[in-house]
């Protein structure tokens, strides 16, 4: 099934995009290999349908390394090695490549024990969290990750006004012999920041209840995050008053409180707090990774048969009213990936030419490519 567009979207070609931002990135002094796995996976992300972490980021990414929150070719350093349990320090280099350190050391230590544990401190946005869960998956593990994202208050408790805590996302991710492996990957707050930042510029609205304003009332509109801004500024979350609901009530605020005190204060990269110093203020994300190899634990064709039969029985469910269907994790994310390799990347026009007017103040070459990417 085809994605529906909006008038006012373009449709962006992925291996264009790709080209265009790895260009930007090494503008910006990043070696070939990290500038194109930064691009990879944001573009990654438009792919399955997380705009919100998609090539929008780009012209924030570029000034937070003019910030000096987050530095270009940085290997993570292994600071705890101790059988299962490991941590890695990215030292703020970028998550995209931070994550496949840290994902690969839980995996080198799970095929080891059976099962590990293993910390990601100080690193630079680690993007969608589920590209990590699919990264264990692929090795054969199921994986649970739970990050916290200092330096980024936004979200209000259950029953609060203001900002305590982070967006703080959740991925447990569960593997498939056949690689159909099925990914759970959410915010804990009712939308994940880049929704807003993607409605602010054009693109999806929000549901209703994702923002609460300085008063207490629930809004849709990103000037609560934002502040009012022009059509070339770079949406920044310091300059809004209100914040991001947490999602599902009180519980799903009590899983948002977890996330911090998992991938937090066990990893060391340290909770949100109010932003009073310049150490708190600097984004980075903290994930507390737990892996564990499902053949270790009980027969892999069992665990594939029994999973499978669970997800086509509660796929089998009769849709509720205004619901086609029924979906288990993942399965939206699988249909816009289809759609999106062969119709190309949905995009808000501004953030297109954003990303063109990024580019084109780091002095890359052929911006004319950004017409031609347009399908
Ligand atoms: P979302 O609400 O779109 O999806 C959340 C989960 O619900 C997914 O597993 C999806 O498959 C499932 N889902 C979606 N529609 C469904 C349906 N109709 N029926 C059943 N299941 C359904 O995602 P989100 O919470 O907005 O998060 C977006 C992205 O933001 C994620 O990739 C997340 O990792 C990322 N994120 C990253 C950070 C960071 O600091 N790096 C912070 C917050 C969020």
């Amino acid at each position: 099934m085809s994605e529906k567009s909006t008038n006012a979207e373009i449709r962006v070609d992925v291996n264009y995009a790709n080209d265009l931002i790895t260009d930007i990135f090494k503008a910006k002094s990043c070696n070939d290999h990290e500038a194109r796995t930064i691009a990879q996976r944001l573009s990654g992300s438009n792919l399955v349908g997380h705009d919100s972490h998609g090539i929008a980021r780009v012209p924030r990414y570029v000034e937070w390394m003019e910030r000096g929150w987050v530095f270009p070719n940085l290997k993570p350093e292994v600071v705890i090695d101790a059988g299962a349990m490991g941590c890695l320090d990215a030292k703020q280099g970028f998550g995209q490549v931070a994550g496949e350190y840290a994902v690969d050391d839980g995996i080198t230590r799970a095929k080891k024990h059976g099962v590990s544990v293993v910390g990601l401190k100080n690193s630079g946005h680690l993007g969608r969290i589920g590209d990590w869960a699919e990264r264990a998956a692929d090795a054969g593990l199921i994986s649970f990750h739970f990050v916290n994202v200092r330096g980024s208050l936004l979200v209000a408790p259950f029953g609060g006004s203001d900002r305590r805590g982070s967006t703080s996302p959740l991925a447990i991710g569960i593997p498939n012999k056949n690689k159909d492996h099925i990914i759970l990957d959410m915010a804990t707050s009712t939308v994940a920041e880049g929704k807003v930042m993607v409605a602010q510029k054009g693109g999806k609205k929000l549901p209703h209840g994702a923002l609460i304003d300085n008063l207490g009332n629930l809004t849709t509109n990103p000037e609560a995050m934002y502040g009012k801004i022009g059509d070339d500024d770079v949406p920044d979350p310091d300059k809004g008053t209100g914040a991001i609901t947490a999602f599902g009530l009180h519980k799903g605020s009590g899983i948002n409180f977890m996330m911090e005190i998992l991938g937090g204060a066990l990893t060391g990269n340290g909770v949100c707090g109010a932003l009073t110093d310049k150490e708190r203020r600097r984004f980075s994300n903290g994930m507390l990774s737990l892996y564990i190899e499902v053949e270790k634990m009980v027969d892999i064709d069992y665990f594939t048969k029994e999973v499978k039969s669970y997800a086509d029985f509660v796929r089998a469910s009769k849709p509720s009213q205004n619901n086609d269907k029924v979906l288990i994790p993942g399965d939206k994310e699988i249909s816009t990936n289809e759609d999106r390799l062969k119709n190309g990347l949905p995009v808000p026009p501004l953030v297109w030419e954003n990303i063109k007017q990024t580019a084109d103040r780091l002095n890359v070459e052929n911006l004319e490519r950004f017409e031609k990417a347009i399908k």
